[in-house]
């Protein structure tokens, strides 16, 4: 028997609920609603509870107009967004559209989502650090359609098949974006290929690896030997192996510096350690004779010390498959400006002076640096050693994947790259490293429909209030960042909307690469 007040309940909620939206419409300036189908939408899109549907996209087909669009060739113009399912159907430059269902964002720009392939949501198993569900609401809020998520800070580390397994599964009930794995390639399984081969067959993207101390002791390092051993496999199979390229030395310490200023941290990562890092990883490249699959390349992570671009730059020269990605901290902070004490400025390698910022934007402008990440590796405030701001015992990492959008637009549009260039760093760029080129990366037809509708002369809003990670102690905070995103949609549910994020988990989970 059917409970006529609870359906009474419903009917008044959902009217409720469609007001509310119909008035957030009227009352943007940046949106024209196109006939009334589009309030019974966002009616459902917006339910007061949804508990079966991902957003229920009712439309099988929409529109998504602008005056702004970053077309396949890069050239911004006005264009017409057609998404059928979970695809695009076509780009136009014709705006005239006649069919229902239109959004019209008028100077709002329309480009690719972004790939953001360095982020830690550490779940399973740390979770109070991150995790899945809030990580991902916070990258779709901001912009963000697809991640690639680190072996670790989970716990258990994914370094074998059943690890990957367990990512996928919760992946498919949890995560707001699309999402993929890399897999870790550690000293317990570099030597033994069936093991790795499992990984990739699994559907992990590539493999991560440290040259230095994770921090977790499931993860240890890799010396040169096991590189060495796991390079033929990695070349065969074509994939890229990730790398955080620091190797420790000695360093002279100064054991009466003040570990709440931030120059005894920077002291005791200094440059030389990335520098000596990929110069061995380029030795291990020139040593091995075996042929590589396309796709293969070392992808040096987070590259915070620019000198260390001479080394990559000649070494690719000389046809070696190596290429690097910088951070949007490392191009919007500098060592300069840390607070003592201020601990949400603590990763690895250290952030360091305005100088070498300057140097790292510039080497993104020119493509030197092929693509920008978050590196979001956030830890609860106890680990970040919030209360004593000792730099030298607080966990490092920056929360940040909200902000990766506007931090690096600010970052680059102050240099002059434009529109054309941000989606190649944010978009084409992660999509090809992540095998994904065919069909994500770019607003293209039968690429699937990952977009950000966004106004890049609007201050972003950094306050706290709006933050979605799991703990809110970042050093964007109140930054001014230029960026604002309107929309995401993501595999063709439009899964924010003015900051407010749908309400059921609708990425993908992605296990293979083209
Ligand atoms: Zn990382």
């Amino acid at each position: 028997m059917v409970d006529k007040s609870l359906i009474g309940m419903l009917v008044v909620l959902n009217a409720i609920a469609a007001g509310v939206l119909y008035n957030r419409f009227h009352d943007h300036p940046q949106v024209q609603l196109i006939e009334s189908h589009v309030l019974e939408w966002y009616h459902h899109v917006f339910p007061p509870k949804t508990p079966d549907r991902c957003g229920a996209l009712k439309w099988p087909s929409y529109v998504l107009v602008s005056d702004r669009v970053v077309f396949p060739d890069g050239d911004v113009r006005p264009g017409a967004v057609y998404i059928e399912g979970t695809k695009i159907a076509e780009i136009t430059e014709n705006t005239t559209v006649t069919v229902p269902h239109v959004l019209n964002f008028k100077d709002a720009v329309i480009s690719p989502g972004v790939i953001d392939v360095h982020i830690h949501l550490n779940e399973p198993g740390r979770v109070e650090w991150e995790g899945m569900i809030n990580g991902t609401r916070a990258a779709v809020s901001g912009g963000v359609t697809t991640l690639i998520d680190m072996p670790l800070n989970s716990d258990p580390v994914t370094t074998d098949i059943e690890q990957l397994e367990a990512k996928k599964k919760l992946a498919k009930t949890k995560s707001f974006a699309n999402l993929g794995f890399w897999a870790g390639l550690v000293p317990g399984n570099a030597h033994n290929h069936t093991r790795l081969a499992e990984l990739l067959d699994g559907g992990a993207l590539g493999f991560k690896s440290f040259m230095c101390p994770s921090g977790i002791n499931d993860f240890a390092n890799v010396e040169a030997d096991d590189i060495a051993a796991a390079l033929p496999f990695l070349k065969a199979r074509g994939v890229p192996f990730f790398v955080h390229a620091e190797v420790v030395s000695e360093v002279e310490a100064d054991k009466a510096a003040d570990p709440t200023e931030y120059a005894t941290y920077m002291a005791s990562r200094p440059p030389k350690f990335e520098q000596d890092a990929i110069r061995l990883l380029v030795k291990l490249l020139e040593a091995d004779s075996s042929v590589a699959a396309p796709g293969f390349l070392v992808h040096v992570a987070h590259l915070a010390d620019a000198e260390a671009l001479e080394i990559i730059r000649e070494a690719r020269g000389r046809g070696l498959p190596i290429q690097v990605e910088t951070c949007a901290h490392y191009l919007t902070f500098s060592a300069e400006e840390v607070p003592q004490g201020a601990t949400q400025y603590k990763c690895a390698p250290p952030i360091r002076g305005a100088a070498n910022k300057d140097a790292l934007t510039k080497a993104v402008a020119s493509g030197e640096i092929v693509l920008v990440s978050s590196d979001h590796s956030p830890a609860p405030p106890s680990l970040k050693e919030t209360q004593s701001g000792n730099f030298l015992r607080a966990w490092g990492g920056i929360s940040g994947v909200q902000y990766l959008l506007p931090a690096t637009w600010t970052a680059l549009q102050a240099i002059g790259v434009d529109l054309r260039g941000l989606a190649l760093v944010l978009s084409e760029e992660p999509a090809r490293l992540a095998g994904l080129a065919s069909r994500k990366g770019k607003l293209a037809p039968g690429f699937d429909a990952d977009i950000v509708v966004w106004e890049p002369q609007t201050p972003a809003n950094t306050s706290v209030a709006l933050n979605r990670h799991t703990h809110k102690l970042s050093p964007y905070t109140d930054r001014p960042l230029m960026g604002k995103v309107i929309a995401t949609v993501v595999g063709g549910e439009l899964s924010s909307l003015f900051g407010n994020v749908n309400q059921q988990p609708c990425g993908t989970v992605i296990t293979k690469r083209d």
